[in-house]
């Protein structure tokens, strides 16, 4: 199992290449693109993955809480169920068997009764990525997305020189998401929360102490967030830094969700 956007660096793996190197070692694969979908073209197909799973409520904008999805190359959709059986997933869902039945084909992943209310939401998401089909369509975002972090990460060059920060994103763009993270050795959280207080949404992950750093994210959302928002951003955070603000008691108590 493998994150394609790597959750902590927006480090992008090429599908392919180690699809294929899993299946010449006789291993399937699991791909997690809780950080991909709607944020970077994906060619399951083309990539001959075998599963994959991922997140309605990133760069789908499905919302909190909105419904997963899971992808079973057609090959295997026959060959496995999943643990999580439920009615919905059963061959006659109102027979009402003693015994669990898979249904055909994909249908046989789903679980529980569906929860209709957020897949509305989930759907409406969708559709708003679906509408920039006419403009471009996920290479026209892909094309946004990096140039939104290829200048998040000129301005922050050219800006923050002065501060200790490093950037622990790839900057080739092929091995790029559609995140920037950067390592900040002290002060992150406090620093992150102090970007909230001044509307510059991004989140905090701690390091381990040792072999990783803390870590400031940014996402872009190629969609909606605009080069003039990269540039706000930078201001806002070359701010916090100069000004100290993030020393303040309010931005040091940690909350549950960082
Ligand atoms: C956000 C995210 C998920 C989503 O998990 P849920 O259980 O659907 O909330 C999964 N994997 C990774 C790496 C993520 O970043």
């Amino acid at each position: 199992m493998l994150t394609q956007v790597n959750y902590r660096s927006g480090r992008m793996f090429d599908m392919a290449a180690i699809t294929a190197q899993a299946h010449a070692a006789g291993t399937l694969t699991v791909w997690d693109l809780a950080h991909t979908a709607g944020a970077v073209p994906v060619d399951l197909r083309g990539a001959k993955a075998d599963f994959a799973v991922g997140c309605g409520y990133k760069y789908l904008n499905g919302g909190p809480g909105a419904p997963a999805f899971v992808w079973v190359h057609p090959r295997h959709t026959e060959r496995f169920w999943q643990p999580l059986s439920g009615w919905i997933g059963h061959a006659n869902p109102f027979s009402f068997d003693t015994a669990y039945q898979p249904a055909a084909g994909i249908s046989r992943y789903l679980c529980g009764t569906p929860a209709v209310i957020a897949m509305a939401a989930l759907e409406c998401g969708v559709d708003t990525l679906l509408a920039a089909e006419p403009l471009g369509g996920m290479a026209a975002l892909r094309a946004k997305s990096l140039a939104l972090t290829s200048l998040f990460i000129a301005q922050v060059r050219e800006r923050l020189g002065a501060h200790p920060l490093t950037l622990a994103t790839p900057e080739d763009p092929a091995q790029r998401g559609s995140q920037v993270s950067l390592a900040c050795p002290e002060g992150g959280y406090a620093v992150m929360q102090a970007l909230i207080a001044r509307g510059v949404i991004g989140d905090f992950r701690a390091g381990n102490g040792s072999t990783e750093p803390d870590l400031l994210r940014f996402g872009f959302t190629p969609l909606y967030t605009q080069y003039v928002d990269v540039f706000d951003a930078v201001t806002a955070l070359s701010e916090v830094l100069t000004t100290g603000e993030w020393r303040e008691a309010r931005f040091n108590q940690k909350a549950a969700v960082t």
